[in-house]
């Protein structure tokens, strides 16, 4: 942090235990701090004061989600996408990409399932190293979009509020940081509406219901629009159906026992 020359020793310190008391679960808070994530000249998120990934935006609370589970079942009516073994369902698998039951997203690079989907609850198992495998902004870094294209956040390290962990990206912040430790095995349960769309025009936006280790972080929150990076979203793609892809973003993230029910709305 720039300004800590002028700061008292003393009050480094206190703030160093602040941090430490705070951060139970290695969320890299003193990385994430040391290199000022964030805008300050971004767009403002409609309908919030705050600009998107904004530097200033207040983190959520942290809280305790219980420990690892074994791996959740699929109820029957479910399409199995990776059971530890089978990543028939997926584009851009490399040869050999099966290790020990689980796919690292760093060595094969993102995959894509070959079906589509429009409306749907996933089910995704994923770990982040133990240790830093890069900067805050790399450690843990993955995500599961929806459509190929509206991000849920995977990161170990809290960023900036909307970048974090949970963040629907760049514009919701998760309701509370719900994270395990970094290495260990972590759940998503998402409910995803797609957006509607007649005679291009938007009918209703996409919504996000996301459970993080079975903790609500997002209650069936608006998106703007499939994920963009420091500028607004919008609905300018009408693309209302597509793949479910795991975002490769330079961190050895693993992922197991993926699954999908596809919703039909009722009429
Ligand atoms: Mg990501």
């Amino acid at each position: 942090m720039k300004h800590m020359n002028r700061q008292s020793p003393l009050l480094i310190l206190a703030a160093g235990v602040c941090l430490l008391a705070t951060a139970p679960f290695g969320l890299g808070e003193d990385l994430a701090q040391e290199q000022h994530y964030g805008y300050t000249d971004t767009p403002l998120l409609p309908g919030t004061q705050w600009r998107v990934s904004d530097i200033n935006r207040p983190l959520p609370p942290v809280v305790d989600p219980g420990p690892e589970t074994p791996p959740i079942a699929p109820p029957s009516d479910a399409i199995s996408l990776f059971d530890g073994k089978d990543l028939s369902q997926w584009r851009n698998v490399k040869d050999n990409a099966l290790d020990n039951g689980v796919i690292n997203v760093k060595k094969n690079g993102e995959i894509s399932t070959k079906q589509e989907f429009g409306d749907c609850q996933i089910h995704v198992e994923w770990a982040t190293p133990a240790q830093p495998d890069g900067d805050a902004m790399i450690w843990g870094n993955s995500g599961v979009f929806f459509l190929g294209r509206y991000e849920v956040q995977i990161i170990q390290t809290r960023i900036y509020a909307d970048g974090i962990c949970g963040a629907i990206y760049a514009q919701t912040p998760p309701l509370v940081t719900a994270a395990r430790k970094a290495g260990e095995w972590q759940t998503f349960d998402i409910s995803f509406t797609a957006p509607k769309f007649a005679d291009k025009k938007l009918l209703q936006p996409a919504y996000f219901t996301v459970f993080w280790n079975g903790v609500l972080v997002q209650n069936h929150t608006a998106s703007l629009g499939p994920t963009k990076h420091r500028a607004l979203a919008n609905y300018e793609d009408q693309t209302a159906r597509g793949p479910i892809m795991l975002q490769s973003h330079g961190s050895a993230v693993r992922f197991r026992n993926i699954w999908v029910r596809p919703v039909s709305t009722a009429n």
